[in-house]
Order: structure tokens, then sequence, then C-alpha cells
């Protein structure tokens, strides 16, 4: 990887490990989305991919299959989706011109300040079996209005993911 490469080059001008090294692993575009009423709510329940503990895919190879509202993210398709992912995420961050957080791993060296943070999803979230329909309303995290999407996605319900994070 080049030296600060976030700092020098743009999202399209990364290789593939700087590209893969920018996802701090936190699992937040994981988490089952819901679009109603030109309203997305943001739920605390994984995917059914997700691994909570790790904040891993389970299958990431095969997960547009397995879940047809799961998004590729690539720097061509970051733009579309920029809105989806968490402010703390770097794609977001960096497509937006901003900074990595602080805490990120590319600049602590490791995720402890990360961990300390409670930024990965290991810490709250619940499994998607674990949630009836009716007890959803109590697993609410976000609401913001669909406009606030640059490109609108009505059916997803959960946003990109860009790797099998460490
Ligand atoms: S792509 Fe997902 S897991 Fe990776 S930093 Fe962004 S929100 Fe977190």
């Amino acid at each position: 990887m080049r030296e600060f490469f976030w700092e020098r080059y743009s999202l399209g001008e990364l290789n593939h490990k700087e590209w893969e090294a920018l996802c701090d692993g936190c699992g937040q575009c994981c988490l089952k989305r819901w679009v109603k009423n030109d309203e997305v709510t943001v739920f605390s329940v994984a995917c059914e991919l997700l691994d909570i503990d790790t904040a891993r895919c389970l299958d990431y190879a095969n997960r547009l299959k397995k879940v047809p509202s799961c998004h590729d993210l690539t720097p061509e398709t970051v733009p579309e989706y920029a809105a989806w992912l968490p402010q703390t995420c770097a794609y977001r961050r960096l497509h937006k011109g901003k900074s990595l957080p602080s805490w990120h791993p590319l600049l602590t060296g490791d995720r402890s300040r990360m961990r300390k943070k409670g930024i990965k999803v290991s810490t709250y979230a619940v499994p998607s079996g674990s949630v009836s329909r009716r007890q959803k309303a109590r697993y609410v995290i976000a609401r913001f209005p669909l406009s606030q999407l640059q490109t609108t996605k009505p059916k997803a319900r959960r946003s990109a993911r860009a790797r099998n994070n460490a």
C-alpha cells in the first residue's frame, strides 16, 4: 500500500489492497434498513449473513445472490450509495472530501480505539432471526428522510459492504 494513500489519491485511483484497507470492519452497512413513507429507518438488526461477533459477512462471495438488497460497493457506486453508509464510513467520508476518523485502523495501527468507541456493531446488533416483525420498532437506531439519499433505492434494506472485513 502506498504511504498515506487515503490523502493522496481519489477512491478511483486506489489499488485493490488500498481499497480494502479503507473498510474499518464496523459492519454498520450490514444492518437492516427499511424505506417507507419517504423515510429510511435503520435497525440494530443484522443482515442474515452477518456474523455479529466478527462483523464479517459469512458468504461474501455469494452475498449479492443470497441477499438481493445487498449492494456492491465500488469506486463507481460510492456516489450512489454514500448516503446509505454511516457517517463514520471511510468510503463515504473520502467521497465527501473528509478525512478518516481519528480512530480509523489505518491511522492507529489497530482496532482498539475503534472498539472502545463502540463503532463495531458487535456490541449492539442482534441476529435477524431473533426479532419478529412486531418487535422491530424496538430496534430502531436511526431515521432520516429518503430525500437525503442522492439516488433512492426503495427496495434496499441494507447498504453496501465493501469486503469481508477483518
Ligand atoms: S463499508 Fe461497511 S463495514 Fe466497511 S467501513 Fe463502511 S460501513 Fe463499515
